[in-house]
């Protein structure tokens, strides 16, 4: 039986694709963590769920075609009960579910094309924000199999503690969309003529964010105004092995140029973030050890609610300097900020280059919001789905907490007078020696002075007027 699709079919291979995922992700974790969900957070989780649209994913029995969702209380196993009626053995093998209108029987090999011929249907009035709910009985990973949810329930099911998480964890979660999906079109739409030799005035402070891939290095760098309003205005992808200096030396190469404002201002990078999360750690370790003084620092990005930048550095496995960042948080100011459509404080403009192009759009705009537990607390994480590239939104994350490295605060009042402090930032853990600090008494703003040599911005320029 064919479904109406609550909004347009566009977005649905997404959903079923990102509640797919999540049912395996957390079947990839062990469930049963041992912890009880305190009745707070789920109630939490309840009330953004009540508020929502309340979709659930429909699908049709393979035998009557009656639309509906799978429920626990409809799957059914094989038990053998004694004389008295009392079960004696049970035989997940045999899970199956039990169709709701007919009573029909339907078998594991049914879910593939029940799954892939369902659809989302909301349950309830649209209020401004998309809920879905789903639960692992749709999950097509192995390890979700019908009869292993049943075997984890004969598990847990006495221990009220673990039976709670296996409900809360196995039965379903909810998560919510954005109100507002960020528009690329728009995005694109805004290709501004700037580039990295004629930023605005307003932009005062350059920060650079990398990534770092197993065949390459991408850089964006983002010049920031008032109000963190800001203007990327370079993204290079640097090809090479980063276990051979070359393309460590180009990215030096990049960190080491001069922008330049409209009236004839020199803004050198303030702070660059360098991932460390790859298979190259070592060397972004090695790379940032000698630019300290420059603040360039090597980073690891981590969940959860937390701030973009850490109060203090932590230690990397072999005790290296390492800052965790905050990247959902930051993602939440970024996703917010990408909705914005007046420049001035938290705008983010484009450049009209070619860089700046739909596959860069996409990859800045391609995360969702999941919520997770953590000791059955949920938390909101960012969530890039499987096999899509994320590297135009991660250099921006990386470029803003280097932003928020530097102790300065620039709101327009401040930007006439403000400075940057130039000092190595401390790394103790030490309570006094914390990385972010209060601005400090304000000279006359900075402007770095250059020798002029050649820079790869020139050559830039030369293709940056590209229009669309
Ligand atoms: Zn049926």
């Amino acid at each position: 039986m064919p479904f109406r699709s609550p909004d347009g079919a566009g977005v649905e291979g997404d959903q079923i694709a990102l509640g797919t995922k999540r049912t395996e992700s957390f079947w990839n974790r062990k469930i049963i963590l041992g912890s009880t969900p305190t009745i707070k957070g789920v109630s939490r989780i309840e009330k953004s769920w009540s508020e929502s649209d309340q979709r659930r994913f429909h699908v049709a029995c393979p035998h009557c075609g009656h639309a509906q969702v799978l429920k626990w209380q409809n799957l059914h196993w094989k038990r053998d009960v004694d004389e008295a009626g009392k079960t004696i053995a049970h035989h997940p093998e045999t899970a199956h579910f039990v169709c709701e209108a007919k009573g029909c029987v339907i078998e594991e090999h049914d879910k593939p094309a029940m799954v892939d011929a369902g659809a989302w249907v909301a349950g309830a009035p649209s209020k401004g924000h998309a809920g879905f709910h789903i639960w692992a009985a749709y999950s097509l990973f192995p390890n979700a199999a019908w009869r292993y949810l049943v075997e984890e329930f004969l598990r847990v099911h006495k221990d009220p503690s673990l039976l709670q998480t296996f409900v809360n964890l196995v039965l379903g979660e909810t998560w919510d969309e954005p109100a507002e999906r960020v528009d690329t079109n728009s995005l694109l739409n805004r290709a501004e003529t700037y580039d990295a030799l004629t930023l605005p005035q307003g932009a005062v402070v350059v920060t650079a964010g990398v990534d770092v891939q197993d065949d390459r290095l991408e850089i964006q760098v983002i010049a920031w105004g008032a109000g963190e309003e800001s203007w990327p205005c370079l993204y290079e992808v640097l090809h090479g092995d980063p276990a051979q200096p070359k393309v460590w030396d180009e990215l030096d190469g990049i960190l080491n140029e001069t922008f330049q404002s409209d009236n004839g201002q020199r803004l050198k990078i303030r702070a660059a973030c360098i991932d460390t999360g790859g298979h190259h750690g070592e060397r972004v370790y090695a790379f940032c050890k000698t630019r300290r003084m420059r603040r360039v620092f090597p980073i690891k990005g981590v969940q959860g609610p937390r701030p973009v930048w850490p109060k203090r550095a932590s230690r990397g496995k072999a005790n290296e300097t390492l800052f965790a960042i905050g990247v959902d948080t930051a993602k939440d100011a970024i996703y917010g900020r990408l909705r914005i459509q007046k420049p001035g404080p938290g705008y983010v403009h484009f450049p009209a280059d070619d860089a700046f192009n739909d596959d860069y759009f996409a990859q800045l705009t391609v995360e969702r919001v999941l919520t997770r537990y953590r000791q059955g607390r949920p938390y909101r994480v960012w969530d890039c789905p499987k096999g899509k590239r994320n590297e135009a939104l991660d250099t921006f994350v990386y470029a803003l907490a280097a932003l928020k490295s530097l102790p300065i605060r620039f709101d327009r009042k401040l930007v006439e007078a403000q400075t940057v402090d130039d000092q190595d930032p401390d790394i103790d853990d030490d309570e006094n020696s914390d990385v972010v600090r209060e601005v400090h008494k304000a000279p006359p703003v900075y402007i770095d002075t250059v020798v002029q040599r050649k820079s790869r911005l020139v050559r830039r320029t030369s293709r940056s007027n590209y229009m669309r």
